[in-house]
């Protein structure tokens, strides 16, 4: 397990794979960070998967 912090909040997240990080943190956006969803581009979304998979990486195994 990988613990994750929210680049937007304090909140942590933990899953196994990137795949599943991404399915926790999809509903969270769409519930605390849905001004950021609703004012995101093709460009930001792009830079902040970019972002995600480089943090993902450096993120410590519990
Ligand atoms: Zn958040």
């Amino acid at each position: 397990m990988k613990k994750f912090k929210c680049p937007d909040c304090d909140e942590v997240f933990e899953s196994e794979t990137s795949e599943e990080m991404l399915n926790l943190l999809q509903p969270h956006y769409m519930s605390k960070h849905a001004d950021i969803m609703k004012n995101g581009t093709e460009e930001k979304q792009k830079a902040w998967m970019e972002k995600f998979y480089k943090d993902w990486e450096g993120a410590k195994e519990k």
